[in-house]
């Protein structure tokens, strides 16, 4: 049906050139660009198995892996684990002659995982890794299909200039915030402290929408923008789309309303064609320096037990199984933060603590510092 659809608008419309729309937007550019098409050369592809618990390459994802996938999201956003290729690049690679939702299989284990860090014991990481990605890329298909309609309309491209227009900075296009906030609304459907839905109850991890929100708020550019005020988003999106402004505060209130509308029917779970992406290897898509290292031992410094206030000790005990769990999990924050090997970890709303490698290939580190985000020059 939505394969139609889209032949028969796309027909009438006029014969794009990339060069018409080649524009250089006030945006910094992606870290990563584009993937490169050959790294899915040898990935396999299978249609997404109707049991969402089974994972056809059952393995654990191990430590250095996780640093990795960790420091890919933090670069590349959601985009990176999942994406929406829409039926418009149904002939270009990769994939030829697919589109739809693409899970990589590597990227879903990776939010297992956390998860199981995270929620010892809980049921159902799988599933919810898989529903959380699929609320964030089942928005692209809604937003592509809204644009649809204007386009068959105004016998006009609306969606492949404004693609365009974002090509390298994609993680800056507002279109992803809504994404994202499509993703947060489905974290806290399953989340018994914010919803008393039947899924919450039957499925849900107390938690989990704490749990995304940090996860969300780790990505680059507008992925983390996901909790502004929704309207502003999408009006900012109309303005790209329909009026060619594409900044920050570029606004056209008129059209916000339909961003993101589609045609009732068209976009549940069985309009959309889903695959899984399998012997994915993220080490050759992201730079060994944005790599997350990990966490296996911690010592404290003099200066550090001098600065540590009383009352805070007990947070500090929970930041410090957290990371030694794993230094990726979601509101730790844990990053490089100045030269020459300043590392820092949030240790709460109020504090973070600073950290110096020992070993980073034994993953032993000393805590040097410890301070409120301001003192520590978080801002
Ligand atoms: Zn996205």
């Amino acid at each position: 049906m939505l394969k139609s659809l889209f032949d028969d608008v796309l027909k009438k419309l006029p014969n794009s050139k990339v060069e018409d729309y080649d524009l250089d937007l006030d945006y910094p550019h992606d870290e990563i660009i584009e993937i490169d098409p050959e790294i899915f050369e040898s990935t396999e592809l299978v249609p997404m198995p109707e049991d969402q618990d089974y994972d056809p390459e059952f393995s654990d994802v191990d430590e250095k892996e996780i640093g990795i996938v960790e420091g890919g999201v933090r670069a590349g956003g959601i985009e990176i684990l999942a994406f929406y290729k829409s039926y418009r690049h149904v002939n270009e690679p990769p994939f030829r002659g697919e589109w739809g939702i693409f899970y990589i299989n590597r990227g879903v284990q990776y939010i297992d995982q956390m998860l199981t860090f995270a929620f010892p014991g809980a049921e159902n990481c799988r599933k919810i890794a898989l529903d959380f990605l699929w609320s964030h890329e089942i928005f692209h298909a809604k937003f592509d299909l809204g644009i649809l309609g204007f386009e068959a309309f105004s016998r006009r491209h609306l969606y492949l200039p404004q693609k365009l227009a974002f090509r390298r900075a994609k993680a800056q296009q507002p279109e992803e915030a809504l994404a994202n906030e499509s993703a947060w609304r489905y974290a806290k459907s399953v989340d018994p402290d914010s919803s008393f839905s039947k899924q919450a109850r039957t499925i849900g991890i107390q938690g989990i929408s704490d749990f995304f929100y940090h996860f969300m708020k780790n990505q680059p550019g507008a992925y983390a923008r996901f909790d502004e005020n929704q309207f502003d988003l999408k009006s900012e999106t109309a303005a790209g789309v329909f009026s060619n402004q594409r900044y920050r505060s570029a606004r056209l209130d008129d059209l916000a309303h339909w961003v993101g509308l589609h045609p009732k029917g068209l976009c549940g779970r069985s309009d959309v064609p889903t695959h899984l992406i399998l012997r994915f290897q993220y080490s050759k898509l992201i730079s060994p320096a944005r790599w997350i290292p990990p966490v296996k031992e911690i010592k404290e410094s003099k200066k550090f037990l001098d600065e540590i206030q009383p009352s805070q000790k007990s947070f500090w005990e929970k930041t410090k199984l957290k990371l030694l769990k794993s230094s990726c999990l979601p509101g730790l924050d844990f990053k490089y933060f100045q030269s020459p090997n300043i590392w820092s970890a949030r240790v709460n709303d109020n504090f973070r603590v600073h950290f110096l490698p020992v070993s980073l290939d034994r993953g032993v580190w000393e805590a040097v510092s410890f301070g409120s985000h301001k003192d520590m020059g978080h801002g």
